[in-house]
């Protein structure tokens, strides 16, 4: 979806509305399973003293994997965006501004790249997912295995740092 700016581009403390859904196809995540619902974008543009703010939420409603247990689970994230908007990038490194097309924002490009910068975090079932046993791989979220006690402490701090890093 592009839309034109042409309407607040000159006019300070105009702005506009924005209300899209995304193109799932395009929001694809090795953690997310499926989309419940299409996942969607509100917001708008608001011209402050010549500077262009795009501001709003994407919500989606996800069957995502769990990166420690592997389990399962349904969430709803809500991405926040506020993004700078502008005719020329004289500053082309920085990822928070996104470039006009003359008076034309490609609104599907920002929404997309908002919402997968916003994937980089893990995705756990809970903050304090325990996780898979190292040995017999069950999940520790249903209560202890029969292995525990036999394992390192010495290899369980390492699983921990391991589990940090990644
Ligand atoms: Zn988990
Ligand atoms: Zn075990």
């Amino acid at each position: 979806m592009r839309l034109n700016l042409c309407e607040i581009i000159e006019m300070p403390g105009s702005s506009i509305p924005f209300s899209c859904e995304l193109d799932e196809e395009r929001l694809g995540c090795p953690s997310i399973k499926r989309f419940v619902s299409a996942p969607s974008a509100q917001g708008q543009i608001r011209n402050s003293a010549g500077v262009l703010t795009l501001t709003g939420t994407i919500k989606a409603e996800m069957v995502c994997i769990c990166d420690r247990c592997s389990a399962d689970f349904q969430c709803e994230k809500l991405v926040p965006l506020e993004v700078k908007l502008a005719a020329d990038l004289s500053d082309e490194d920085n990822p928070e501004i996104f470039a006009l097309e003359g008076n034309w924002l490609d609104l599907s490009d920002v929404l997309e790249t908002c919402f997968i910068l916003s994937t980089e975090t893990k995705f756990l079932c809970r903050e304090d997912c325990a996780g898979l046993c190292p040995v017999c791989g069950k999940s520790l979220d249903l209560g202890p295995c029969g292995c525990k006690k036999e394992i390192d402490p010495r290899l369980a701090v390492l699983g921990q740092l391991l589990d940090k890093n990644n």
